[in-house]
Protein backbone atom coordinates (compact mmCIF):
# COMPACT_ATOMS: atom_id res chain seq x y z
CA UNK A 1 0.00 0.00 0.00
CA UNK A 2 1.59 3.58 -1.09
CA UNK A 3 0.64 5.92 1.68
CA UNK A 4 1.46 9.98 0.93
CA UNK A 5 0.55 12.77 3.15
CA UNK A 6 -2.23 13.67 0.87
CA UNK A 7 -3.66 10.62 1.61
CA UNK A 8 -3.59 10.43 5.69
CA UNK A 9 -5.85 14.14 5.43
CA UNK A 10 -8.93 11.73 6.12
CA UNK A 11 -7.23 9.46 8.63
CA UNK A 12 -5.85 12.49 10.32
CA UNK A 13 -8.97 13.89 10.75
CA UNK A 14 -10.81 11.38 12.07
CA UNK A 15 -7.96 10.30 14.75
CA UNK A 16 -8.73 13.91 15.91
CA UNK A 17 -11.68 13.45 17.30
CA UNK A 18 -10.76 10.09 19.08
CA UNK A 19 -9.13 10.12 22.54
CA UNK A 20 -5.75 9.13 23.24
CA UNK A 21 -6.02 5.81 24.36
CA UNK A 22 -8.39 5.23 21.85
CA UNK A 23 -5.65 6.19 19.05
CA UNK A 24 -2.96 4.16 20.59
CA UNK A 25 -5.79 1.05 20.28
CA UNK A 26 -6.50 1.81 16.80
CA UNK A 27 -2.32 1.72 16.02
CA UNK A 28 -2.07 -1.55 17.94
CA UNK A 29 -5.23 -3.27 16.13
CA UNK A 30 -3.40 -1.84 12.81
CA UNK A 31 -0.36 -2.47 12.78
CA UNK A 32 0.78 -4.98 16.14
CA UNK A 33 4.65 -5.93 17.16
CA UNK A 34 5.03 -3.16 14.05
CA UNK A 35 4.56 -0.45 15.63
CA UNK A 36 6.31 1.77 18.87
CA UNK A 37 6.21 3.87 21.34
CA UNK A 38 9.21 6.67 21.27
CA UNK A 39 9.79 8.98 24.04
CA UNK A 40 12.62 10.83 25.40
CA UNK A 41 11.41 10.29 29.14
CA UNK A 42 9.02 13.72 29.12
CA UNK A 43 6.16 14.00 31.08
CA UNK A 44 3.78 13.58 28.07
CA UNK A 45 5.65 10.70 26.64
CA UNK A 46 5.45 8.51 29.83
CA UNK A 47 1.49 9.50 30.25
CA UNK A 48 1.46 8.60 26.64
CA UNK A 49 3.61 5.02 28.17
CA UNK A 50 0.94 4.89 30.88
CA UNK A 51 -2.15 5.08 28.92
CA UNK A 52 -1.00 2.42 26.85
CA UNK A 53 0.11 0.03 29.90
CA UNK A 54 -3.12 0.23 31.82
CA UNK A 55 -5.31 -0.12 28.44
CA UNK A 56 -2.90 -3.91 28.06
CA UNK A 57 -1.56 -2.59 24.99
CA UNK A 58 1.79 -4.11 24.74
CA UNK A 59 4.16 -1.42 23.05
CA UNK A 60 7.66 -1.56 22.36
CA UNK A 61 8.91 1.59 23.65
CA UNK A 62 12.01 3.42 21.99
CA UNK A 63 14.11 5.30 23.99
CA UNK A 64 17.48 7.03 22.72
CA UNK A 65 20.25 7.31 25.12
CA UNK A 66 22.69 10.16 23.57
CA UNK A 67 25.25 9.17 26.51
CA UNK A 68 24.66 12.76 27.38
CA UNK A 69 21.50 12.55 29.38
CA UNK A 70 20.70 13.42 32.75
CA UNK A 71 20.56 10.24 34.96
CA UNK A 72 17.66 11.19 36.67
CA UNK A 73 16.39 10.60 33.06
CA UNK A 74 17.72 6.79 32.44
CA UNK A 75 16.32 6.51 36.23
CA UNK A 76 12.88 7.59 34.78
CA UNK A 77 13.29 4.99 31.79
CA UNK A 78 14.35 2.29 34.25
CA UNK A 79 11.04 3.19 36.81
CA UNK A 80 8.87 3.50 33.70
CA UNK A 81 10.14 -0.02 32.49
CA UNK A 82 9.15 -1.44 35.79
CA UNK A 83 5.76 -0.20 36.20
CA UNK A 84 4.80 -0.87 33.17
CA UNK A 85 5.06 -4.67 32.45
CA UNK A 86 2.85 -4.44 29.56
CA UNK A 87 5.57 -2.39 27.41
CA UNK A 88 8.69 -3.62 26.74
CA UNK A 89 11.34 -0.76 27.03
CA UNK A 90 14.45 -0.73 24.16
CA UNK A 91 17.21 1.59 24.88
CA UNK A 92 19.31 2.53 21.50
CA UNK A 93 22.51 4.14 21.49
CA UNK A 94 25.33 5.99 18.80
CA UNK A 95 28.37 4.49 17.35
CA UNK A 96 30.60 6.10 19.75
CA UNK A 97 30.70 7.45 23.22
CA UNK A 98 30.39 11.00 23.57
CA UNK A 99 34.34 11.29 24.59
CA UNK A 100 35.00 9.49 21.60
CA UNK A 101 33.26 11.87 19.56
CA UNK A 102 34.43 15.05 21.17
CA UNK A 103 38.44 13.49 20.77
CA UNK A 104 37.82 13.27 17.01
CA UNK A 105 35.15 15.39 16.13
CA UNK A 106 35.00 18.33 19.29
CA UNK A 107 33.08 19.53 20.97
CA UNK A 108 30.04 20.10 18.18
CA UNK A 109 26.99 21.59 20.28
CA UNK A 110 28.72 24.79 20.83
CA UNK A 111 27.72 25.37 17.08
CA UNK A 112 24.70 25.34 14.59
CA UNK A 113 26.11 23.21 12.58
CA UNK A 114 27.86 20.77 14.89
CA UNK A 115 24.54 20.89 16.88
CA UNK A 116 23.29 19.48 13.76
CA UNK A 117 25.86 17.08 13.11
CA UNK A 118 25.66 15.62 16.85
CA UNK A 119 22.19 15.40 17.28
CA UNK A 120 22.02 13.19 13.56
CA UNK A 121 24.87 11.37 14.97
CA UNK A 122 23.08 10.49 18.83
CA UNK A 123 19.78 10.51 18.57
CA UNK A 124 18.90 10.51 14.65
CA UNK A 125 21.03 7.88 13.42
CA UNK A 126 20.37 5.58 16.23
CA UNK A 127 16.56 5.27 15.25
CA UNK A 128 16.69 5.24 11.85
CA UNK A 129 18.91 2.12 12.40
CA UNK A 130 15.20 0.61 13.38
CA UNK A 131 14.40 1.43 9.37
CA UNK A 132 12.16 -1.67 8.27
CA UNK A 133 11.24 -3.11 11.91
CA UNK A 134 8.15 -0.56 12.60
CA UNK A 135 5.32 0.32 10.49
CA UNK A 136 3.82 3.13 12.75
CA UNK A 137 5.88 5.13 15.29
CA UNK A 138 3.93 6.77 18.22
CA UNK A 139 5.08 9.51 20.12
CA UNK A 140 3.95 12.80 21.83
CA UNK A 141 4.34 15.88 20.14
CA UNK A 142 1.56 18.63 20.97
CA UNK A 143 0.94 21.35 18.88
CA UNK A 144 0.44 23.32 22.50
CA UNK A 145 4.92 22.81 22.50
CA UNK A 146 4.59 25.63 19.68
CA UNK A 147 7.09 26.43 17.15
CA UNK A 148 6.98 23.76 14.27
CA UNK A 149 5.12 21.17 16.66
CA UNK A 150 2.17 24.45 16.15
CA UNK A 151 1.64 22.13 12.80
CA UNK A 152 1.75 18.46 14.22
CA UNK A 153 -1.04 16.26 13.20
CA UNK A 154 -2.11 13.10 14.79
CA UNK A 155 -0.63 11.12 11.73
CA UNK A 156 2.09 12.18 9.57
CA UNK A 157 5.11 10.19 7.58
CA UNK A 158 8.52 9.49 8.11
CA UNK A 159 9.93 8.92 5.07
CA UNK A 160 13.46 8.16 6.68
CA UNK A 161 12.14 5.52 8.49
CA UNK A 162 9.54 4.50 6.07
CA UNK A 163 6.78 4.51 8.80
CA UNK A 164 3.45 6.53 10.06
CA UNK A 165 4.31 8.87 12.76
CA UNK A 166 1.03 9.35 15.06
CA UNK A 167 0.65 11.80 17.44
CA UNK A 168 -2.42 10.81 19.57
CA UNK A 169 -1.90 14.10 21.90
CA UNK A 170 -1.53 16.26 18.92
CA UNK A 171 -4.81 18.13 20.23
CA UNK A 172 -4.10 17.98 24.06
CA UNK A 173 -3.64 21.60 25.79
CA UNK A 174 -0.80 22.28 28.16
CA UNK A 175 -4.32 22.84 30.75
CA UNK A 176 -5.80 19.33 29.86
CA UNK A 177 -2.03 17.36 30.36
CA UNK A 178 -1.31 19.02 33.94
CA UNK A 179 -4.84 17.78 34.92
CA UNK A 180 -4.56 14.47 33.52
CA UNK A 181 -1.32 14.21 35.59
CA UNK A 182 -3.12 15.45 38.61
CA UNK A 183 -5.29 12.91 38.20
CA UNK A 184 -2.99 9.58 37.77
CA UNK A 185 -0.52 8.99 40.52
CA UNK A 186 0.71 6.10 38.31
CA UNK A 187 2.01 7.98 35.56
CA UNK A 188 5.80 8.15 36.18
CA UNK A 189 7.23 11.54 36.42
CA UNK A 190 10.48 12.71 35.12
CA UNK A 191 12.24 14.48 38.32
CA UNK A 192 13.56 16.97 36.07
CA UNK A 193 9.94 18.50 35.67
CA UNK A 194 10.40 19.21 39.29
CA UNK A 195 13.61 21.57 39.01
CA UNK A 196 11.60 23.94 36.50
CA UNK A 197 12.86 21.78 32.83
CA UNK A 198 9.41 21.94 30.66
CA UNK A 199 11.60 19.92 27.94
CA UNK A 200 13.84 17.08 28.55
CA UNK A 201 17.10 16.61 26.46
CA UNK A 202 21.11 16.19 26.94
CA UNK A 203 22.21 18.05 29.70
CA UNK A 204 24.82 20.23 27.72
CA UNK A 205 22.04 21.50 25.29
CA UNK A 206 18.98 21.65 27.89
CA UNK A 207 18.28 24.06 30.95
CA UNK A 208 15.45 25.16 32.88
CA UNK A 209 12.77 27.81 31.85
CA UNK A 210 11.07 30.16 33.50
CA UNK A 211 7.65 30.26 34.38
CA UNK A 212 6.53 33.37 31.51
CA UNK A 213 9.14 31.21 28.87
CA UNK A 214 7.96 29.01 26.28
CA UNK A 215 8.14 25.30 26.94
CA UNK A 216 11.23 24.75 24.66
CA UNK A 217 13.39 28.12 25.82
CA UNK A 218 15.64 25.86 27.39
CA UNK A 219 16.65 23.75 24.14
CA UNK A 220 19.71 24.55 22.87
CA UNK A 221 19.68 28.32 24.83
CA UNK A 222 23.45 28.67 24.22
CA UNK A 223 22.45 29.18 20.37
CA UNK A 224 21.37 31.86 18.58
CA UNK A 225 18.08 30.33 16.59
CA UNK A 226 15.44 27.52 17.78
CA UNK A 227 16.74 24.31 17.09
CA UNK A 228 15.22 20.57 16.64
CA UNK A 229 17.03 17.35 17.07
CA UNK A 230 15.54 15.85 13.48
CA UNK A 231 14.68 13.06 14.77
CA UNK A 232 10.95 14.14 14.44
CA UNK A 233 9.66 14.83 11.16
CA UNK A 234 7.50 17.57 11.69
CA UNK A 235 10.77 19.51 13.02
CA UNK A 236 12.15 19.09 9.64
CA UNK A 237 9.28 21.16 7.98
CA UNK A 238 7.43 20.26 5.06
CA UNK A 239 8.80 17.12 2.51
CA UNK A 240 7.08 15.79 -0.12
CA UNK A 241 7.10 11.47 -0.70
CA UNK A 242 5.54 8.31 -0.10
CA UNK A 243 6.00 5.31 1.89
CA UNK A 244 4.99 1.98 1.00
CA UNK A 245 3.13 -0.20 3.97
CA UNK A 246 2.36 -4.35 3.67
CA UNK A 247 -1.12 -4.33 2.67
CA UNK A 248 -2.88 -5.01 5.67
FE1 LIG B 1 24.51 16.64 20.94
FE2 LIG B 1 23.22 18.57 22.23
FE3 LIG B 1 22.04 17.21 20.23
FE4 LIG B 1 22.52 16.05 22.59
S1 LIG B 1 21.10 17.76 22.17
S2 LIG B 1 22.84 15.14 20.61
S3 LIG B 1 24.51 16.96 23.15
S4 LIG B 1 23.79 18.62 20.10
Amino acid sequence: MRVTEASLEALSERLARETPVDVLRFVHRTFGRRAAILTSMQRAGTWLCRLADRAGLDFDVLFVDTGVLHEETRRTRDELARAHTNLRVITLSPARTFAAQTAEEGLLYLSVEGQERCCELRKAAPLHAQRGRYDALVSALRQGEGGARSKVRPVGLDLVMGALRVHPLAHVTNAELNRALAEDPGVVVNPLHAMGFRTIGCFPCTTPVLPDEPERAGRWRHLASVQYCGINPVDRGAAEGAIELDDR
